[in-house]
């Protein structure tokens, strides 16, 4: 593990503990060199599915840019990250769970927003716009209305 601040590639590891529900190792490491320290996390890889895009190319899931988007979403709203980490997690079990090879991208879009209005209305409706092209607005409204009344019955 490289230094991020020296890049010198001795580090050692002063702390290391279960996160995220022991599904990641965290680790605080010292550089040898500078002294800096810094965190890193560690998570098992599985094989999850690869994801189908819209126009039928294939890509490996990234965790990383679920992430992302997760996180460009929720910019600037009372969400923390623990919540945000248990929102990827819930996303990549479901994917592990189902076995599948493929996975149509949209359907992870859709878990997205389900964790989404979940988590944060206004961020919920953010990514949406976004992500989901609408045919026209009353889809768009249905699908909020449909997800307001499952979380009322919650
Ligand atoms: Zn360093």
């Amino acid at each position: 593990m490289r230094c991020p601040f020296c890049s010198a590639q001795d580090t050692r590891v002063i702390d290391s503990r279960l996160a995220n529900e022991g599904d990641q190792v965290r680790r605080r490491r010292e550089c040898v060199a500078c002294k800096e320290r810094f965190t890193t996390y560690e998570v098992t890889e599985f094989n999850l599915p690869r994801i189908v895009k819209r126009d039928g190319l294939r890509e490996p899931f990234d965790e990383n840019k679920l992430r992302a988007g997760i996180l460009r979403a929720l910019e600037k709203r009372p969400v923390s990250s623990d919540q945000i980490e248990a929102a990827v997690t819930r996303i990549k079990k479901a994917l592990m769970a189902s076995g599948d090879r493929e996975v149509a991208a949209l359907e992870i879009g859709e878990q997205v927003m389900k964790e989404l209005s979940a988590l944060d209305h206004v961020a919920f409706v953010r990514f949406a716009s976004v992500y989901r092209s609408f045919q026209d607005v009353s889809e768009f409204t249905d699908m909020i209305a449909d997800l307001q009344s499952k979380q009322n019955h919650a």
